[in-house]
């Protein structure tokens, strides 16, 4: 019998697009036959995936920028800077349901393995008899308290948006504020991205099951909660990440870095063990001049050297000109600003990290779990805010900067004091040494999961032998 055949469709984000490509390789490292459908915005990374000997096939889609009115520079969300051009890209994705049902006649795969931003595909899979596995790319964690969100609805108990509420029924006595949940969430939006997000949820009630880029070990609680009390079908067979052993595996993940990676870990290397911090707030988070001005004070007052990525959703130069005066010449030696993409994994990896500052997009997180540091929480959009609970009240690996603002642009409203003071509690203060020590500790079980007759590993052959199992059912 031929080797079952996966079909990939991964979402235009880079957040999205990064550890679909790691599960395509873990799943071909097992012997399974893999082909990712992808829009020209992320078909490099899988041609550089191929050219190193690894058997992804690859069949690039057009988005149909002209049919949808979108232009043709936008080929992933974090082109789309202005309003009008999400209802067009809402509607270039939805238009992507002709030609990936023609391809899943054509290839006959066994199993979709879709993002959960197409929810057409939970009708295509239906059409052609095969499983649709959705991939939302967030923790259990995050899923258990959205879906708690959405059936309880414990924000409406409150009488303002400062005072707190608790999410009930989930393991731990999770706390918000209204104002650090996502208006999907409290069901306050309206428009077309709101309009995908709740037709996601509801074909992903319709799915075959879950794969979650996340290790038992991590966050077994949640993991149990959502397969036992949520009642989902789920495997958890990450980190994800883990499947990038070469350099360049590591160095290119998504794009190419601004900055040359020997140069990068040069300066890395001048440093002493654990003593640099690494700031980066993912592919999409765009804070105000005003807010990048703070953190600019903020990492100066620590006195730590460190890293910081900035980058501009618009490429527009002129925006990086938010430094404060002598900012660069002040830091010349003690700090490294990276203007553009960085090369994360490989820098996060290096000894002379002593902490990240992340926005707890669930690729930074995990990132930060392997690399075993310390973090300071600052999330701020998506479902930033519940990976934050489970950094800094479960894990306790990290401290919260104290962000109370859920926001997508614009980001603003966190002092140069929070900044300074984070960090210092995660590189100097007295919790240090212990949060260091739980972080190398999961650092340790996540490398153990995805060994052989580890949780991830075994959870991802019942999963390949589920799938197989159901195949046979479909040339019956
Ligand atoms: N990333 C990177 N270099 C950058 C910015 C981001 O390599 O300069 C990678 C990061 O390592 C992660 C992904 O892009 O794998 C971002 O995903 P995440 O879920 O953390 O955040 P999002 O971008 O979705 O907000």
């Amino acid at each position: 019998m031929s080797k079952l055949h996966l079909f990939f469709l991964p979402f235009m984000a880079h957040g999205h697009m990064i550890p679909m490509l790691d599960m395509a390789k873990l799943f071909t490292s097992r012997g399974v036959r893999t082909t990712m459908v992808s829009t020209l915005a992320f078909s490099d990374p899988i041609k550089k995936a191929q050219e190193s000997g690894i058997e992804i096939g690859l069949i690039i889609i057009r988005l149909p920028n002209q049919e949808s009115g979108l232009p043709e520079y936008v080929q992933r969300l974090d082109q789309v800077t202005a309003v009008d051009l999400v209802q067009k890209f809402v509607k270039a994705i939805s238009l992507l349901q002709e030609p990936v049902e023609k391809l899943i006649q054509e290839l006959n795969p066994n199993c979709l393995v879709s993002d959960t931003f197409f929810p057409w595909t939970t009708d295509s899979a239906a059409k052609f008899g095969i499983p649709r596995l959705v991939f939302h790319g967030t923790s259990y964690l995050a899923r258990c308290a959205s879906e708690q969100m959405r059936l309880h609805k414990p924000f409406k108990n409150v009488s303002s948006d400062s005072e707190q509420f608790t999410l009930p029924y989930l393991p731990h006595q999770l706390k918000f504020t209204r104002t650090q949940i996502s208006p999907f969430d409290l069901r306050e939006s309206e428009g077309e991205f709101a309009e995908l997000i709740f037709q996601s949820r509801e074909a992903d009630r319709r799915s075959y099951g879950v794969v979650v880029n996340s290790f038992y070990e991590l966050e077994s609680s949640y993991a149990d909660h959502y397969r036992n009390i949520l009642g989902i079908k789920a495997w958890n067979i990450g980190p994800l990440l883990l499947c990038n052993n070469g350099y360049e595996e590591k160095a290119r993940r998504g794009r190419k870095s601004a900055i040359d990676e020997h140069e990068c870990l040069a300066w890395l290397d001048s440093k002493k063990p654990d003593s640099v911090i690494y700031a980066c707030f993912g592919s999409m988070a765009s804070c105000t001049q005003a807010q990048l001005r703070e953190i600019a004070f903020g990492l100066e007052s620590s006195g730590k050297d460190f890293i910081w990525v900035v980058r501009d959703r618009r490429n527009n130069e002129n925006s990086y000109n938010f430094l404060p005066h002598g900012f660069e010449e002040r830091n010349r030696k003690k700090g490294l600003i990276i203007r553009g993409w960085a090369p994360q994994i490989l820098i996060l990896d290096h000894p002379s990290i002593g902490a990240f500052v992340t926005h707890c997009g669930w690729n930074s997180v995990l990132e930060g779990v392997c690399a075993g540091v310390p973090m300071v929480t600052w999330p701020m959009f998506a479902e930033q805010f519940f990976n934050e609970k489970l950094v800094t009240e479960i894990l306790r690996v990290g401290v919260s900067v104290g962000n109370k603002q859920w926001r997508t642009v614009g980001i603003e409203g966190v002092p140069r004091e929070a900044v300074s003071d984070a960090v210092r509690r995660v590189m100097v203060g007295g919790e240090v040494a212990e949060m260091r020590n739980r972080a190398k500790c999961y650092k340790e079980m996540a490398r153990k999961a995805i060994e052989e007759d580890g949780s991830s590993f075994t959870d991802l052959s019942a999963l390949i032998e589920e799938l197989s199992v159901a195949r046979r059912s479909q040339y019956m």
